[in-house]
């Protein structure tokens, strides 16, 4: 019998990430000719999705990815060059910056984690404090933590909860990175619930859809599988956390491992296994994981079998002012 793979439905693209490659796509197609005062057609602050290779095709097509704004010259402020915030969101402090400059920003932030700014804003307003479950640095933490500093207190696993001391007078809720582990976000709750029985949750969870649907698919692609290979980025936190949850499911039968591409995969990963189970997170362009396909294919792996656990159709516009510059899809 044909050693088999098994093909994680729905993985790859997010709704978010679709909406924040295309807005910089849109914004270097309108740019089609250099400048003459030879700035780039568009700066990006910090990775506009956390994929390596994302980020060095835009680079390639004339997009200069920047840190902090610092970085852009004020005559790209002032010649009106567009700076495009990333999917994960900035803190106030960046629009600050941003606009103390007059640059033109283009907001590339996921719908999805602008409503986490907007919890925290009217939690805060309303007399609560956040306790936040997120990964320290991220940029997506960042940006959520510097909406309130004061009143947003990051933890990032069950083990953190003992660090907060609130009193049973304190109005507590608690909100949560997007891309979180739902398994191990359940344990985190539920420790706080143990010592903060008072403690909110929102309304709906702000982990979101595509995090949700690729971690519930990877769990079943792992239970047919041998071994997990997950396409994504060391920086993407969906991508990561796909790996655990994929361990997590396989147990001790088998290792999932984490590849950027093909070319990062490891003959030795497959020596004895008869079904490989491959995903990706999502940020990842599905050219990726055709190559890991194609890779597994050489190694005989030729049977190919997809676990659909939903189907997507989840759909963000472009940032208002791009709206009609929208190019088609090749
Ligand atoms: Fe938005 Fe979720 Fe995609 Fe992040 S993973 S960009 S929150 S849809």
């Amino acid at each position: 019998m044909a050693k088999r793979i098994v093909l994680a439905d729905p993985r790859g693209f997010c709704a978010g990430v679709d909406r924040a490659i295309l807005t910089v796509q849109t914004i270097l197609k309108a740019a089609s000719a250099p400048r003459e005062d030879g700035l780039p057609p568009v700066y990006v602050r910090r990775q506009i999705v956390h994929n390596k290779h994302v980020v060095e095709d835009l680079a390639a097509q004339g997009a200069v990815f920047v840190q902090e704004l610092a970085e852009i010259p004020d005559e790209a402020a002032a010649a009106g060059i567009p700076i495009v915030f990333s999917a994960h969101g900035v803190s106030p402090a960046v629009k600050a910056e941003a606009a103390a400059r007059g640059m033109h920003v283009v907001d590339a932030t996921c719908p999805l984690v602008s409503k986490v700014h907007r919890e925290v804003l009217r939690f805060v307003k309303e007399g609560y404090e956040i306790v936040y479950i997120g990964h320290k640095g991220h940029d997506e933490a960042v940006g959520v933590v510097g909406e309130s500093p004061e009143h947003v207190h990051l933890i990032e696993h069950a083990g953190d909860v003992d660090s907060l001391d609130f009193t049973p007078d304190t109005k507590l809720v608690l909100l949560s990175q997007t891309t979180l582990s739902i398994d191990e976000t359940a344990g985190t709750i539920a420790a706080l619930k143990a010592r903060f029985p008072w403690i909110k949750e929102p309304p709906s969870s702000d982990i979101c859809y595509a995090t949700s649907n690729r971690q519930t698919a990877v769990k079943l692609v792992a239970e047919q599988s041998d071994c997990v290979v997950i396409v994504g980025s060391a920086n993407s936190s969906n991508s990561v956390r796909l790996m655990e949850v994929a361990q997590d499911a396989l147990g001790t039968r088998g290792t999932a491992h984490r590849v950027d591409d093909a070319s990062e995969m490891d003959p030795a990963w497959f020596d004895g296994v008869e079904a490989v189970g491959v995903s990706s997170g999502a940020s990842v362009p599905d050219e990726l994981v055709s190559g890991v396909i194609d890779a597994l294919r050489d190694r005989g792996f030729t049977d190919v079998t997809a676990v659909e656990t939903i189907k997507e159709n989840m759909h963000f516009v472009l940032p208002a002012e791009l709206r009609s510059r929208q190019p088609s899809r090749a």
